[in-house]
């Protein structure tokens, strides 16, 4: 979709200025992942999955870490959970591409076992800069990790709740680009063998896009 494009307040039409400035940006913090030789993760790495998608979207979704076939192919949800990521995006008419894809932790913790602690505060300012060059207006949560890392890290410390209670809910923050809806959902590989959970994450994003469309009125 991106050609060139102007921030009208938070409408972008296409510059490819802006677009090269974002490109770079992005690249800068590929090379320092790759370069994360004191992570711990890193002995254990294939590939480190930075993130996948267009720098304009204005939804950004965040998941918690690559599983192995994200670190075999080096891009986030390709693997089990990412199929139900691309049925739900199906059922809502999102283009894979249209949207940015990413994770708190970039390499792969090992066996999948759940991120650390530490290793969240090692790789989420990365994190932080990727939401600072995209700026999103929305960005979705996939999943109770990435849920709590951007509620307390954007201001929304004290409404975080289970992830039972919270998704499919919108909580406002604002950040330094200007006003974000956070809109934590469950994780899609809740729904690897749940078709009832499968159902709950369609009527989540059905709800998120009709947020998106009340925002602004253009898709993508
Ligand atoms: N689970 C995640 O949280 N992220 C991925 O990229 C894949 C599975």
């Amino acid at each position: 979709m991106v050609g060139n494009l102007v921030d009208f307040g938070r409408i972008w039409i296409m510059n490819k200025e802006e677009e090269q400035k974002r490109f770079e940006a992005i690249k800068k913090i590929r090379d320092e992942v790759v370069n994360l030789k004191e992570s711990p993760l890193y002995a254990t790495r294939v590939k480190p999955v930075i993130g996948e998608g267009s720098y304009f979207s204005r939804i950004v979704f965040i998941g918690e870490a690559p599983g192995k076939n994200e670190s075999e192919t080096g891009r986030p949800f390709c693997g089990a959970s990412g199929k139900i990521l691309d049925e739900l995006f199906k059922s809502v008419g999102i283009k894979r591409e249209d949207v940015y894809i990413t994770n708190i932790v970039k390499d792969r913790p090992p066996n999948n076992r759940d991120p650390l602690p530490s290793e969240i505060e090692l790789y989420a300012p990365f994190l932080d800069r990727q939401i600072e060059i995209i700026k999103p207006e929305i960005i979705a949560t996939l999943g109770r990790y990435s849920m709590v890392y951007i509620m307390e890290r954007y201001g929304l410390k004290e409404e975080v709740l289970p992830i039972s209670k919270a998704h499919g809910r919108v909580f406002e923050t604002k950040m330094g680009y200007g006003k974000v809806k956070v809109i934590p959902l469950y994780h899609p590989a809740v729904a690897v063998y749940n078709r009832n959970m499968l159902e709950s994450l369609k009527e989540d994003l059905r709800f998120l896009i009709e947020i998106k469309i009340k925002n602004n009125n253009i898709l993508s």
